[in-house]
């Protein structure tokens, strides 16, 4: 499995911090920033490969649908921004409402439900503007920003909604082992631009970046990571197909003809459009019930 070497999964695809109401002037590229060390990239990998079913043939064990226990998780949602405007990222009540509720209509045949706990508010444009892509120091602002407002423990949700400076639509960390990782715990959080929540202009602005991340959050990869050079895609989940990555919501596309299936464009984990995202498969769903369970759960 080939996994990008950052750890942070992104939609990236914006201009100057506004989504725009046309295509956007840049795609969305990939993951491609990272905060996690090699150690914690290493260990994140290793993780997905505990719970992988790629095997052929299939090991019987994640390609098959699990019981779902239903797990409740604490969110945390806090509002960052340079400016009461929703260019300077000022997000609604009502919208950050509407998010919850896409988020956990994403995640509805899950068994994960998200249990909205408080709204935090802060007006800091050096908070709200931080592009920890830049250099250390811009970085070291999103750490201080994370640690100050970050509330529960890991196996709780913190979503930071901010106009995030770079061409970056979210952000989240995935897991890994935080008991010899202490450090850790105030990173497992996740960045959201605060203009895809819903109502927001652009193929972006159903809320769906959220569910994206959150999918991240728990451990899964992008169905197209590694592209066709493994048969079922290389994410570790057999009923993802290979495929590389997608925009826009192309039927029937098949980007690795020569690998089983057609490309997963439906799938909350592609870079489809947030119309055209409707999906977790049982492989994804099943691996993150036992991420959760092992990862976040008890921490
Ligand atoms: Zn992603």
């Amino acid at each position: 499995m080939k996994f990008s070497i950052l750890n942070f999964t992104i939609l990236t695809l914006l201009t100057s911090g506004a989504l725009t109401q046309q295509t956007p002037k840049f795609k969305i590229t990939r993951c491609r920033h990272s905060d996690m060390s090699a150690e914690e990239l290493a260990e994140s990998l290793a993780i997905t490969q505990e719970f992988s079913d790629e095997a052929d043939p299939p090991p019987n064990r994640l390609n098959r649908p699990i019981a779902r226990e239903t797990v409740n998780i604490k969110l945390f949602i806090h509002n960052v921004y340079s400016n009461k405007t929703k260019a300077g990222g000022y997000v609604s009540t009502d919208a950050i409402n509407k998010q919850v509720k896409a988020l956990n209509t994403g995640f509805k045949n899950t068994g994960f439900t998200f249990a909205l706990q408080r709204i935090s508010r802060t007006h800091s444009a050096e908070w709200a503007l931080a592009d920890m892509d830049k250099n250390a120091v811009e970085k070291k602002i999103v750490y201080k920003m994370w640690k100050t407002l970050r509330k529960g423990t890991y196996a709780d949700l913190n979503l930071f909604l901010r106009p995030i400076p770079a061409d970056v639509l979210g952000a989240c960390n995935y897991p890994v082992n935080v008991k010899n990782r202490p450090t850790a715990v105030d990173r497992g959080v996740c960045d959201i631009h605060s203009a895809t929540v819903p109502g927001s202009p652009g193929p972006y602005g159903q809320g769906k970046t959220t569910v994206h991340e959150v999918g991240h959050w728990l451990n899964l990869q992008h169905p197209f990571d590694g592209g066709c050079a493994k048969k079922y895609g290389g994410d570790g989940i057999r009923d993802t197909p290979a495929m590389k990555v997608s925009y826009g919501c192309k039927i029937g596309r098949d980007t690795c003809p020569d690998n089983p299936g057609k490309d997963a464009i439906h799938n909350y984990m592609s870079y489809s459009d947030d119309a055209c995202l409707t999906e977790f498969t049982e492989g994804q769903i099943t691996m993150m019930h036992k991420v959760w369970k092992k990862y976040r759960q008890p921490y």
